[in-house]
């Protein structure tokens, strides 16, 4: 148990205040260092983010053959940017100001196999697992070897004897779960039975074995761990404490270096990047900040957004205490309804590794979730889920917070932000079913939103 010192901590970041008052804050890290010094402490680098797109460009004829969605990218699980003009202007009438620079969402809601970002690093740690298990059996002689072997009865009946076991409230065993199967492994993920239940009817679909638990989210992944760590024949993917997820994130940056091309921005000391990330346990924002970093050095800037109640890497960075503290001792409920956010306790190591590298982070309201969500549903017609709107209101919150004005002048970005490219990352949501986009959508009514196109 550590020390709560509370008053040293809001000594140093007086914005933990309004966080212990569950109240919506814009903080900058204090903490953060160039990316040339960050990175030179760093254990990982930009051989780590190449070595995770080889892996991801090796397995690439497999996964388009054995995953049609894939194949318009040629077996590389990517998505989109789209520019939300429309949707940019009803944000400054929201929130009062001018956004200046364009406003882009980046699609992951929209990511093949899994419909949200956990897609990206899950997958990459089944693809690392498989890799390793079918070299060491020799079943396949290297690297270059041809990997749609990977889809044959001989590989999937030498799978079907090991396990992929995962812990989770769901998407995160969606992505371990049907990857996993489709080896031919055997499949374990282990849920709270609080679960949604369509989470766990498309992973019995898809050949996962779902054992749920009675007890609480926290003692069904301790449960499966245990399970798994007993097994010789069991890998178990470790949401908090995985690497390879970690490094599986990275691989956006150097791929959305491409996507801005192809739209002529090139990011440069004059044209600066803002990054808006959804953060859980810290693993996707964490990675992704990191690739993005390796390819647009100091400009790029990063900021991870978390609801107010479950402010776990806010908390674990002001604090310095990493997961060593979690929500509860702040006297947060860790209550929200935005489900992939809703994570206690931070990663320890990502957490440690990203005080380098984030900018800064953002508290967002229940409510001002759910009315963002409606908004973007109406204006936009993109549907997506409770977590993925967590990054949209930075867009307006670094023009509208004392913090965030501060930031830009500080970084002598004043007059460069009409030349600036927001990006918030939708991190979920197309598989989501119409009867919960629909209550989604009336959440935000609830909360205020008048539609104007969209009805349900
Ligand atoms: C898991 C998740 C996140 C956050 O990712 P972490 O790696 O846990 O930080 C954000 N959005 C959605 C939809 C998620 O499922």
């Amino acid at each position: 148990m550590v020390e709560m010192n509370i008053e040293k901590w809001t000594k140093e970041n007086p914005e933990l205040e309004q966080v212990l008052k569950g109240e919506p804050v814009f903080w900058i890290n204090g903490e953060s260092k160039t990316v040339e010094e960050a990175n030179a402490i760093s254990e990982y680098s930009q051989k780590d983010v190449e070595d995770a797109e080889a892996r991801y460009e090796r397995f690439a004829p497999f996964i388009a053959q054995e995953f049609e969605d894939t194949r318009d990218n040629n077996g590389i699980i990517e998505s989109f940017i789209t520019e939300v003009p429309n949707f940019k202007s009803f944000l400054e009438d929201e929130y009062n100001t001018d956004i200046e620079g364009r406003v882009f969402l980046k699609r992951d809601d929209q990511l093949p196999i899994a419909g949200t970002i956990k897609a990206r690093g899950a997958i990459y740690e089944v693809l690392h697992h498989a890799e390793e298990v079918a070299i060491e059996a020799g079943l396949l002689s290297g690297y270059d070897d041809d990997y749609k072997k990977f889809a044959s009865d001989e590989f999937k009946e030498y799978f079907s004897n090991k396990k992929v076991v995962v812990g989770t409230t769901g998407n995160l065993g969606i992505s371990v779960g049907v990857m996993a199967a489709k080896f031919g492994f055997e499949a374990i993920v282990h849920m709270s039975s609080e679960a949604k239940q369509w989470k766990k009817d498309y992973l019995r679909s898809h050949g996962v074995n779902v054992v749920e638990h009675k007890t609480n989210f926290t003692l069904a992944v301790e449960q499966g761990r245990q399970a798994a760590e007993a097994d010789p024949d069991a890998y178990f993917v470790d949401d908090e404490h995985s690497k390879y997820l970690f490094l599986g994130y990275t691989a956006a940056g150097m791929r959305l270096k491409k996507q801005l091309e192809a739209e002529e921005i090139k990011i440069s000391e004059e044209n600066p990047l803002f990054m808006y990330l959804p953060c859980g346990v810290g693993g996707s924002p964490g990675g992704i900040t990191f690739g993005l970093k390796q390819v647009f050095g100091d400009n790029v800037h990063c900021f991870f957004a978390e609801p107010t109640q479950v402010a776990s890497m806010m908390v674990g960075l002001m604090s310095n205490e990493f997961s060593e503290v979690a929500v509860d001792d702040f006297d947060l409920d860790g209550k929200t309804n935005m489900d992939g956010l809703a994570v206690p306790r931070t990663s320890q190591f990502v957490a440690k590794l990203m005080q380098m590298y984030f900018d800064g982070g953002f508290t967002v309201g229940e409510e001002e979730a759910n009315y963002n969500l409606a908004a973007l549903d109406d204006i936009e017609d993109i549907a997506i889920e409770p977590a993925a709107v967590a990054g949209i209101p930075g867009i307006a919150r670094i023009f509208t917070s004392e913090q965030g004005k501060g930031y830009i002048a500080d970084k002598g970005l004043t007059d460069k932000m009409g030349n600036a490219t927001h990006i918030a990352w939708l991190t979920g949501g197309s598989m989501v079913p119409y009867e919960d986009h629909k209550a989604f959508f009336q959440q935000g009514i609830d909360a205020g939103y008048e539609p104007k196109r969209k009805s349900y």
